[in-house]
């Protein structure tokens, strides 16, 4: 419900797709251009040893010009790339094969092959753009073979993310799921879960990564940072939480603070709480995430009344009462004792007391 940004984890990801995953698409499409006999992998090692002669032939001529400087730099620089390809190729995941998948979708003919990577970058493109809403996914994703699945699933985010050898070819650090929460928490300021409020984040125990869109549906924004949050347990169950349903349009904490586009009202004599979005998007986001019913659940609910409870008692307490009178006094105090990103429920309280002022009066 928090605006949110992922930018250390995102730099890092960046990498990795720039390493990675962009290599790979590019080096199948020249594979099929070529129309090459050998496997891809003898391909990838072909093109890397015609770059070596190059690059030796270049160190023999002993030319500083900067043309010449520039293409050395380029040619290294493809070499280490397609070595972690070799080296990615090479990897197995639950007896399966990274090469059997490329080698399935080297099948497709390039048309086909070059549709995916658009799709590809079409989906990143979108995830990103200031519509700041989702409701374009579906067409982009008819057509992508299963295999991608494979791909960006089960190598790249569950056995890649973490390794440590891959991460070291890239030249960085490895990216561990602890790290991911500790970045993004650094990142936001944020101890609650930025999907539901709910929740605390200070155990990184509790908190896993959790797609938006899910990769069982859009493996190809499986290690998109924009598709990536670090939330509650409960918020991935697909029973309690959002689990890998869709619904469109919607938004999400990546594009704007959703909590303070909703209103909460809490029924005393039902002891119920209803929330209610402002528009569509942000209906269809309580939606997702259960948010109604989990909000009224009954522990939420007991847990919400003793934070009034305790808000009347300090505010009785409080020597300069005056705050009630001026709206804008009294919204620095609200969020002075609510403290909203380190405690749990900020938006159902502020707007509770902003509904209530009168009563304190
Ligand atoms: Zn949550």
């Amino acid at each position: 419900m928090w605006y949110v940004m992922n930018k250390q984890n995102g730099k890092k990801l960046r990498l990795f797709e720039i390493n990675v995953i962009l290599p790979l698409f590019e080096y199948m499409i020249s594979y099929k251009q070529k129309e090459v006999d050998e496997n891809f992998d003898s391909y990838l090692e072909q093109i890397k040893n015609q770059n070596i002669i190059e690059l030796n032939k270049i160190k023999k001529t002993n030319q500083k010009l900067y043309c010449i400087r520039k293409r050395e730099q380029l040619l290294t620089s493809e070499n280490k790339k397609i070595d972690l390809l070799i080296y990615i190729c090479k990897r197995k995941y639950n007896k399966k094969k990274f090469l059997d998948s490329v080698d399935k979708l080297l099948r497709l003919d390039e048309i086909r092959l070059r549709y995916q990577y658009y799709c590809y970058l079409q989906q990143k493109r979108e995830l990103k753009s200031k519509k700041r809403c989702i409701d374009d996914f579906k067409s982009k994703n008819d057509g992508i073979s299963l295999e991608w699945q494979v791909i960006f699933c089960d190598f790249y985010y569950k056995k890649f993310f973490t390794n440590e050898k891959i991460w070291s070819m890239i030249g960085e650090k490895k990216l561990t799921r602890d790290e991911f929460h500790d970045n993004f928490r650094n990142d936001n300021n944020i101890y609650v879960c930025p999907y539901c409020d709910l929740n605390y984040n200070h155990d990184v125990g509790i908190l896993e990564i959790e797609h938006f869109l899910p990769k069982s549906k859009y493996p190809f924004l499986a290690m998109n940072p924009l598709n990536l949050y670090s939330a509650c347990v409960t918020c991935n169950k697909p029973s309690k939480g959002k689990g890998d349903k869709v619904i469109r349009p919607i938004t999400m904490p990546y594009y704007e603070d959703i909590g303070r586009k909703m209103n909460f009202f809490i029924d005393i004599t039902e002891k119920k709480i209803s929330i209610k979005g402002k528009n569509l998007k942000i209906e269809n986001y309580i939606h997702l995430l259960q948010l109604q019913e989990r909000y009224s659940s009954k522990g939420n609910y007991e847990h919400i009344q003793r934070k009034i409870k305790s808000f009347y008692q300090t505010l009785k307490d409080s020597k300069d009462k005056k705050i009630i009178d001026n709206i804008d006094e009294f919204q620095k105090y609200i969020e002075e004792v609510t403290k909203p990103k380190e405690c749990t429920c900020y938006f159902i309280l502020s707007d509770f007391f902003k509904n209530n002022r009168g009563e304190l009066q």
